[in-house]
This record gives C-alpha cells, structure tokens and sequence, in this order.
C-alpha cells in the first residue's frame, strides 16, 4: 500500500480516513524501546546545557571555549582562494584519510616537531575535528570489557566515548598540593600520584588518554609525569591516545613534549591535534591523527566506514596556513608564536584581576583556560547538601541568571565522586578580545563591592 504515490495518493488517503484502515493505521504507533543500550545514562551534556543557559542568559560568555576574536587573516584568506580560486574541484570529495596537500605538510610539520620521518599517506589521517579523531580512536581499539584509563579532570567525551565503545573508564585524578606560602597555586601543582597511577593498571587495560596540555586546569604534562606514563604503558603494552589540541598554548617558555618522542612510545601512541585551537577557528572542524600505520589503518576503517571524508576546502586552507607556519617556524611572525605570546598576557591579566577580587585562580601553565576557586563567593548562593547536582554546578548556574557571567563547573571534567570533591572550582575561557574580559572583570569587581558595602 505504501507505494502507492502520485494522483491517486490523495484519493488514498481519503480512502484511509473513511475505513476501519485509518484507525489502526493511526495507532500503529512504535510502542518497543528504540534508544540502544550505549546510549543508556548520556543524554544530557554539559556544553549543550551550558552553551544554551549563556545564549539565553549571558552578557558575558568565558564558558564553552572558543576564541572571540578573528582567526589570522592567512587563514582566511587561503580559505577564499580555496573557495572561489580557479580549482573548482576543491568543490568535490577529496582523498578520504585526508586532502594531500594537508596530510603531506602535516607529515612535513610534525616529523619535524616529532624528529621522526612522518609518511603522510600511513602515519596521518584527517578528521572532522579532534573530537572525529577521539571517536575513531576509541571505536578502533576499545573491546567490550576493556578499561581505558583516563586522568581527571578531564575532557567529558573520554568518558562517555568510552563506554559507547563498551569499555570500561578507570579514573586516577590530578591531586591537587595546596602551596603553603600564599602563592598562587599553578596548574603543576596538580599531579599524579605515581603509585595511585601504577595500581590503575592491570592486564584487561587497552589505553590511556593523555592531554597535555590539560582541558580545564591547564597543565602542561612534565618531562618525568611523561616518561611515568611511558614507562607504565611500555610495562603493561597498553596503547597511549594522546590528545594535543591545544599543542601551541603554552606559557612563560614552558616546552610541550610530545608523548610519542618518548622511547618506546611511537609504536603505541595516536597523536590528536586541532585546527579549531591551532588556528583560532573552532568552527572549521579539521583535526588530525598522526601515529604508526599498525593503528592508524584502524582508525581509518572506523574513518571510511563513517564520516569517510572531511570538507575539502577548509582541508585545503588549512594546509596553506600549515605551509606559511613552516616557513615561518620559530620566528617572530609565526602565528605559533604570536598567538601564545597574546594568550599569555591575557592570562596574566586575568589571574591579577581574579586574584585582586579574591577567586582565586589557578595560573594555567597552557591552554586558553583558568580555572577558580569560588569558596569566598559562596555565601551568596545557597548550598543544597546531599544535593545530586554539585555545588560550582548550581554556583555556575546561578551566576549566568544573575549577573549575567557565562563559566563551566570544574566538576564537569570528574566523574562519580569526584564531582562533590572538586565541587568548589569554575573554568573561564580567556580567549577573549580584552574589552571581554574587561566586562567579566566589572561583573566580578561590582559583585565584590556589593558583599563587601554595608
Ligand atoms: N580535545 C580537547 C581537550 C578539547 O578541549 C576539545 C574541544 N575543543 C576537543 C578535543 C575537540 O576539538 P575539535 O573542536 O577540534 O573537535
Ligand atoms: N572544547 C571546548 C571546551 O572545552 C568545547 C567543546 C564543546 O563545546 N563541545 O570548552
């Protein structure tokens, strides 16, 4: 009955509608459960509940990060060429693990940073953004049982891309040593206990994921946490996903050491970079894998069986842009130099102002966030103990309704207990143009006078 279509639908239908037919056709509706079982407990997330109560409520967002000022006119450029250039076949499909010119300057790019010989046709695969490439990893490696370790605070979709993939998440945190001096503490002082991170190993774990820089703290893995988590999945021959987004913000001349320079670890390690952060452009969408073939050809299969492509000109832009960056490596007009070194004195500002309003930061070694501690604003939002929902959770709710400021609870990067025990934290985003970042200042700063007046 169903391929009946054309004139004679109408006729049809009115058919349906005056016989016994309508009714149960009506009724036919879908009563078995239609959600499969992976996606059981993952309906909500944190940016899409937070990225609405900013557009509905904020003047100011430091929430979901996201730079507000332009991405380098290079870049926008190279997109136009690509755009309206005379190649119109950058309009169509393009090779799928990758557009050649982005996967060879890529293989060019990071052999260098990597000191390695990088071949673009096997060792790199594009994706649609790093949050693709996550997806992919986790698909092509983890079994039903097998445990993915995951350092806390973290980025959420580890968590949940994980147990899609029928693994098991097992958390070690960050702990966090209070400095005694009444310094300000830094994203450092947050580390791994190295007996508490030997003991989450075991002989059903598959992977670890790594990222340093750290979304939300800020942390920029050391030299010796790195050889650590090396050395531990060089023991127990467990694969390192390694998630570098935000590879070129770092700080006061800190270096980012690629986990995968380390001995032993090339074999074992999918490196995960970003255009989003590496550019300023969020919104493209092109990131990246790099690692030996015997995984990446894994990855490539969940790839070519999915998503199979990514945009062609913004693949094609990007590579432009990677090719200016080559040129211009390690000088003063690199954009991986420039853009650090305006990050950096944004962030300065920032922990000096949040310092001086008494939320006490915790000054990022790296990324384009900061995360606070909101104790001395606690009076001003009710407590609810025993509560599902963690305290900077409602704290964060309540102070985008009230005053108008977006941020993210840090207890979004924890899982389980964890959430009530960071419960005391907010991230703000400072990559922000400065006027920005001087309305966040006036909102925090009027909100100081009014608990402090009479
Ligand atoms: N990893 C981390 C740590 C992130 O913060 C983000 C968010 N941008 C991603 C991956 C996803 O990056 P993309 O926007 O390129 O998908
Ligand atoms: N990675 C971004 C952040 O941490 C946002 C990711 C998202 O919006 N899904 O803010």
């Amino acid at each position: 009955m169903l391929r009946r279509v054309g004139p004679s639908l109408r006729h049809f239908l009115l058919e349906m509608k005056s016989s016994a037919g309508y009714s149960s056709y009506s009724k036919a509706k879908m009563s078995r459960p239609v959600q499969a079982r992976r996606l059981e407990g993952i309906d909500k997330n944190i940016w899409v509940e937070f990225v609405k109560l900013a557009a509905t409520y904020s003047t100011v967002n430091l929430g979901q990060g996201f730079p507000d000022f332009p991405p380098p006119d290079f870049l926008k450029e190279a997109f136009m060429r690509a755009l309206s250039g005379e190649n119109h076949m950058l309009h169509q499909y393009t090779r799928a693990f990758g557009h050649l010119p982005l996967v060879k300057i890529l293989a060019q790019f990071l052999g260098k940073l990597l000191g390695r010989d990088v071949d673009p046709m096997t060792n790199v695969m594009v994706t649609v953004g790093a949050y693709q490439a996550l997806f992919c990893c986790f698909q092509a490696f983890v079994d039903e049982g097998d445990e993915v370790i995951i350092i806390e605070p973290f980025f959420d979709c580890y968590e949940v891309m994980v147990k899609m993939a029928g693994g098991l998440p097992v958390f070690v945190p960050l702990r966090p040593k209070f400095p005694k001096d009444g310094k300000l503490m830094s994203s450092a002082d947050w580390q791994l206990d190295p007996d508490e991170l030997a003991s989450k190993f075991s002989e059903r774990t598959k992977a670890i994921i790594l990222n340093s820089p750290n979304n939300p703290l800020g942390k920029v893995f050391s030299q010796g946490e790195l050889e650590l988590i090396a050395d531990l999945c060089v023991k127990h021959d467990v694969l390192c996903i390694s998630d570098e987004v935000y590879e070129w913000l770092v700080y006061d001349g800190k270096e980012h050491i690629r986990i995968a320079s380390l001995r032993g670890m090339w074999d074992r390690t999918v490196t995960i970079g970003s255009a989003g952060k590496t550019f300023s452009a969020t919104g493209w969408k092109v990131g990246w894998t790099v690692g030996p073939n015997r995984l990446l050809q894994h990855l490539r299969t969940v790839h070519q069986n999915s998503v199979y492509h990514c945009a062609t000109v913004a693949q094609e832009a990007v590579a432009q842009s990677f090719q200016r960056e080559l040129e211009l490596f390690g000088k003063p007009e690199s954009y991986f130099v420039q853009l650090p070194k305006e990050l950096q004195q944004k962030r300065d500002w920032l922990v000096q102002r949040m310092d001086a309003v008494g939320m006490k930061p915790i000054v990022p070694e790296g990324t384009y966030f900061l995360v606070a501690d909101i104790s001395e604003f606690k009076s001003d939002v009710t407590d609810v103990p025993d509560s599902d929902e963690p305290y900077d959770s409602r704290f964060a709710k309540w102070m985008v309704k009230n005053k108008g400021l977006a941020t993210i609870p840090l207890s979004s990067f924890y899982c389980g207990a964890h959430k009530n025990k960071y419960n005391h934290f907010i991230r703000f985003c400072f990559a922000k143009e400065e006027a920005t970042l001087k309305a966040a200042n006036d909102i925090l700063q009027k909100w100081k006078q009014e608990k402090t007046s009479p």
